[in-house]
């Protein structure tokens, strides 16, 4: 089947209680690793690329492939812009068959994002494509940043009600103490603040940076209202290490279908415990046009 907008089936997880995993791609294994193991799970599920994956595989490239796994397999797939801070760039993701995007506009001063979501709002929903926004802001896992200013960052319930209402955004990305890449600290949750925010805001709401956070969090996390999680490191990590183990054990090796294939299969196995651990596995079933 041709790429989906996600929103429908972000909607149902939210009505049942579980959430769609959402995970980053960069390559043709990773690509295939994901749809693969969505299919064996009956998950519908989200491929995403950052706008350096755009600049690393091409835009043509990776849309291609992702478009022709959609085809392949009987779930909903959708193809999203992650983290994308340009307008010029979310316009060339869609005119290539994305079906969602996130403007990221964190960056900016807050009446200045509001705009910038706006226009994007405006732009995809005319042709059918969902938007995700992120308020608060979602760093990376660097050393030497105190709680307090951590916490400085999370986001304000009453903000995102605003920042919702104000750009008609589809789903709202938090920060409630998750950082993107590989943790330093103990990632903690700050599960009132979500609680507070799902009081006040209806969209669905999504959770980045998990890598790295332990499950029983992300259960809570799912059952407090997150219908999105994005996935990243956590493929990144047995990828490399799988192909390190190859080289280890036979440093001769120059055949790519050997090393990557190995790093594909272990892919896989992490994609098919976060689907199940997100509950989104047999949910395709469930949808129109799937059963
Ligand atoms: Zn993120």
């Amino acid at each position: 089947m041709p790429l989906v907008n996600p929103l429908k089936f972000i909607k149902k997880a939210q009505e049942k209680g579980v959430a769609i995993a959402a995970f980053n791609v960069h390559n043709l294994e990773t690509i295939q690793a994901v749809v693969e193991a969505a299919a064996e799970e009956r998950a519908p599920v989200i491929v995403q690329t950052t706008p350096g994956t755009l600049k690393h595989a091409g835009i043509e490239y990776i849309s291609a492939c992702v478009k022709v796994a959609a085809e392949l397999y009987d779930i909903p797939i959708a193809l999203h812009v992650d983290h994308c801070p340009s307008y010029k760039t979310i316009v060339q993701c869609i005119r290539n068959g994305y079906t969602s995007v996130m403007i990221d506009g964190s960056e900016l001063p807050y009446e200045e994002n509001v705009a910038l979501v706006k226009k994007v709002v405006e732009l995809a929903h005319s042709v059918g494509v969902a938007v995700e926004g992120e308020l608060g802001r979602i760093g990376g896992a660097e050393d030497g940043i105190t709680v307090e200013e951590r916490e400085a960052t999370f986001t304000v319930p009453e903000e995102a009600k605003a920042f919702v209402d104000a750009t008609g955004v589809d789903t709202l990305a938090v920060a409630i103490g998750t950082a993107h890449g590989v943790y330093k600290w103990e990632p903690k949750l700050d599960f009132k603040r979500l609680s507070d925010i799902r009081k006040l805001v209806d969209v669905p709401l999504v959770l980045h940076g998990a890598s790295g956070v332990d499950d029983d969090s992300i259960k809570r996390a799912i059952a407090g209202g997150i219908c999105k999680i994005n996935i990243a490191t956590e493929l990144k990590i047995p990828m490399a290490k799988t192909i390190q183990e190859v080289f280890r054990v036979k440093p001769e090796e120059n055949d790519p279908r050997n090393y990557m294939g190995a790093a594909k299969e272990a892919v896989k196995e992490v994609v098919r415990r976060k689907i199940r651990l997100c509950g989104c596995n047999g949910l395709a079933d469930e949808l129109e046009g799937y059963r």
